[in-house]
């Protein structure tokens, strides 16, 4: 079994009717690059960069942080590295930001919104990834984005650092893509919209589940209402796959629904181009899609957007993979 799976790692993600989707991994940091590799990641499709301010006493500076951006982008060897910027708040503290108490944290003052709030301590971070960008294929992920002015006011900033590095004739990649996280409800509901003003989205549906069913993903006693079949989240996940190739923009997704062996059919199947998740799931999620026929997907896809239930959805893929 394991070696079945090994023997998939340098093989491409493609159905048995030639439809082909990139496998990628999820990072804290250049320490778990190698498992990404083991396991026959595409690339880094998230890499959770708050885990560098994390455990210390202050915020790390320009250069560790261009340290660390850099050697993943160069282990990677060209292959797309997505880094996501700071995503403080909610359930992630940071002692040394001082940031309030809140009663409502996953509600509250965090990521792109301390972001934009704190512009000296962002735009550090993105003169550490822009330089970074010049040593492999980094591309910039915004986090927890609710409307298209924090997007304007994210690539202004990106725009003053660009030509800062530029007046200081310090190299970067001015192709480099620039997407957010759909992660907000809202979002999703204005996808096509958005997608005019990024080159790429990722779905977090860790928080998109949360915030879809007023259900925080933390609180133990309301586990069975965190449901990543709901038809509501299939729903949102087809006009945000829908949204973005409406202006021919990739669509990825990056929460833990990425690896889910009962959802990939249908997140195939709706059009999700790239797929996220931590290196340990990716050789089953290749595995599985390489025995699935794109269109057969698309028809479950079909048919789960019009059940009336998660239990109903999770009936149709139980019965749809075995036949
Ligand atoms: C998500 O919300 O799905 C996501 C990938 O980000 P995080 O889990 O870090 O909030
Ligand atoms: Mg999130």
């Amino acid at each position: 079994q394991r070696q079945q799976l090994q023997a998939l790692r340098f093989e491409p993600t493609v159905t048995t009717d030639g439809h082909q989707v990139e496998l990628a991994g999820n990072i804290g940091g250049p320490a778990d690059v190698d498992n990404v590799q083991e396991n026959g990641g595409e690339g880094i499709g998230l890499f959770r960069s708050e885990f560098l301010y994390m455990n210390r006493n202050a915020a790390p500076t320009e250069e560790e942080q261009f340290q660390a951006y850099r050697e993943v982008a160069e282990r990677m060897a060209g292959k797309p590295v997505v880094i996501r910027t700071l995503d403080v708040g909610g359930d992630k503290e940071i002692p040394y930001l001082d940031l309030p108490k809140e009663s409502n944290p996953f509600l509250g003052y965090r990521a792109i919104r301390v972001c934009l709030d704190t512009p000296e301590l962002f735009k550090t971070q993105l003169r550490a990834i822009l330089r970074a960008s010049h040593y492999g294929h980094i591309k910039l992920m915004f986090p927890m984005i609710s409307n298209v002015m924090e997007i304007r006011q994210a690539k202004q900033l990106l725009k003053a650092v660009q030509s800062e590095l530029r007046d200081a004739s310090i190299p970067f990649d001015e192709q480099m893509e620039i997407g957010i996280m759909v992660e907000i409800p809202a979002s999703a509901v204005i996808a096509d919209v958005l997608a005019q003003e990024v080159d790429f989205f990722s779905i977090g549906t860790n928080d998109l589940i949360q915030y879809t069913m007023a259900c925080d993903r933390m609180n133990d006693r309301i586990t069975h209402l965190y449901q990543p079949y709901h038809p509501a989240i299939l729903r949102l996940v087809k006009m945000v796959v829908n949204g973005a190739h409406q202006h021919g923009k990739w669509v990825g997704m990056c929460g833990e629904m990425a690896g889910d062996l009962t959802a990939v059919p249908i997140l195939l199947g709706l059009g999700l181009d790239e797929f996220s998740m931590s290196g340990g799931s990716i050789l089953r999620v290749r595995q599985l899609i390489r025995d699935l026929s794109y269109e057969r997907a698309q028809a479950l896809a079909d048919e789960a957007l019009k059940q009336d239930s998660q239990q109903a959805v999770e009936e149709l893929v139980a019965k749809w993979s075995s036949h």
